[in-house]
């Protein structure tokens, strides 16, 4: 049987390649943008970090070793892509009462735990920008010599106009831009251009400042990935991905800098998540102050993990449009998952016969067209539905397929029941069949709940409960 390579879609050339190492390479450089730490990360968030997941998980199902960076934005930015308006740091410590650092280090810790709580893998390496100051200003330096950088009176700016492909990775219009309605841009040169390094105002001390060679400031937000990702992963990287929001800005910016510093291809593979939609919201922002987090999700008694197989019940490169319908059939595709799969847990067993290679080859495949993890889940659905294979061989495919899903279906220990709860719940049963039988449909919805809190699932059928099982 051969094996299938691996395809991802690459936004530099908007079409699926083969993604294959350099032959002096041998482990995959790959840097995913972090969050901004000055509030919570909304569910909007976290899908992108299960799609950047779901594909280092793939890589690494596909053989190859993986060294994943991923950076926490501690630097206080602009809430606008203009490099204006207010410093989001200082609005977090303003709406906490803590200093920038508190707030810092609260959120960039809630993050860690989001992650953790999803069955997100840690990335190799974490670095904070506020560790790598030095490295920001070499790179400044480094475009300042090379005559890619102008000064202004509120900073140190890269003139885009200078870099001939800077419209070319975000297909941009720039003979409309330079046609278009004027915005005010200030002393900017271009539209397009953007501060590397912005001088503290005058007569003022921020809560984060740094001394460089043009005045106390601070970095402008691209610069810090292009410098991280290059001290590292290297001058030339495998691949680099976010959301899709950073296509135009951040990481047009991001190549802009690092190719001019370089003269070297920055990433080889750009691969972005499209976003999650809310309702009627156009895009959930953290900035706006109105958003969902996982917490509230748990409060609301989701398992986290079901929020993972939502999102991955649509391809990382859809939209995804968040309801709360759409997250109880997830929890329940969830329970069947775990229903279905309890019986292989703590089996051992090998993918040996021809029908099982068969469905590996087949996950192999859904995985292989650029991460189609719904049809990996369906493949992983029909499969447990094969009563032809052999228990032990299930249980090594559930293995397998969960190593790339990470679901943890079969990381759970085995719930044994005991004697009085499965009286417990018979008794209640009857109570309900009782109920329902006096037509007290209030009373028989209360207890259904109360099973359901209990861990039973019932089947309704004319004349009451005809069957039930455990959640
Ligand atoms: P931020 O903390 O705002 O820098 O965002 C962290 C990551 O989440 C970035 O990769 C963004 O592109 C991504 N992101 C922001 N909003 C959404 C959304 N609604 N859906 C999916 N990803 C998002
Ligand atoms: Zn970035």
């Amino acid at each position: 049987m051969s094996k299938k390579s691996l395809f991802l879609y690459n936004t530099a050339s908007r079409s699926k390649e083969k993604f294959v190492l350099p032959q002096d390479v041998d482990e995959v450089r790959m840097y995913a943008c972090g969050p901004t730490v000055y509030h919570y990360a909304h569910i909007g968030n976290l899908r992108t970090y299960l799609f950047e997941d779901l594909l280092r998980r793939s890589l690494e199902y596909f053989g190859f070793k993986v060294r994943h960076v991923i950076n926490i934005t501690d630097v206080g930015h602009m809430t606008s892509d203009q490099d204006d308006g207010e410093d989001k740091m200082e609005k977090g410590a303003e709406r906490t009462g803590k200093s920038v650092w508190e707030v810092a280090e609260f959120y960039a810790e809630k993050f860690k735990e989001d992650l953790k709580l999803l069955n997100i893998l840690p990335p190799v390496i974490w670095c904070k920008a506020t560790d790598n100051i030095k490295e920001q200003i070499e790179l400044i330096q480094r475009l300042e010599e090379k005559g890619y950088t102008y000064k202004t009176s509120d900073g140190i700016y890269f003139d885009t106009m200078k870099f001939p492909r800077y419209a070319d990775f975000a297909h941009l219009d720039i003979a409309g831009l330079k046609s278009g309605a004027r915005i005010d841009i200030g002393e900017k040169k271009f539209t397009t251009d953007f501060a590397l390094w912005k001088f503290s105002p005058k007569g003022s001390k921020r809560a984060m400042e740094w001394d460089s060679p043009w005045g106390t400031g601070f970095p402008g937000w691209h610069v810090e990935c292009s410098a991280m990702a290059m001290k590292y992963l290297g001058e030339t990287i495998d691949i680099h991905c976010g959301g899709t929001d950073h296509i135009r800005i951040h990481h047009t910016n991001e190549i802009a800098q690092s190719e001019c510093a370089t003269g070297r291809l920055f990433s080889r593979f750009w691969m972005h998540g499209e976003f999650l939609r809310e309702s009627n919201l156009e895009k959930m922002s953290k900035s706006s102050g109105d958003f969902l987090t996982l917490d509230f999700l748990m409060k609301k008694g989701f398992d986290p993990i079901a929020y993972r197989l939502l999102s991955f019940t649509s391809h990382y490169r859809n939209y995804l449009n968040f309801s709360w319908e759409a997250m109880e059939s997830a929890q329940e595709s969830l329970n069947a998952l775990r229903r279905k799969t309890e019986p292989y847990i703590g089996l051992e067993g090998k993918v040996e016969s021809l029908d099982a290679r068969e469905w590996s080859l087949k996950f192999r495949e859904c995985i292989a067209d650029d991460l189609n993890s719904s049809a990996a889940i369906s493949t992983l659905n029909l499969m447990l539905a094969d009563s032809a294979l052999a228990k032990g061989e299930k249980s090594a495919l559930i293995e397998e397929f969960d190593t790339v899903l990470g679901f943890q279906l079969l990381k759970r220990k085995k719930v044994e029941h005991s004697v009085e709860e499965i009286e417990k719940i018979k008794a209640l049963i009857e109570e309900r069949n009782f109920a329902r039988s006096v037509k007290n449909f209030a009373e028989s919805d209360r207890l259904r709940d109360v099973l359901l809190k209990l861990g039973a699932v019932i089947k309704d059928g004319k004349d009451g409960t005809t069957s039930w099982e455990w959640k």
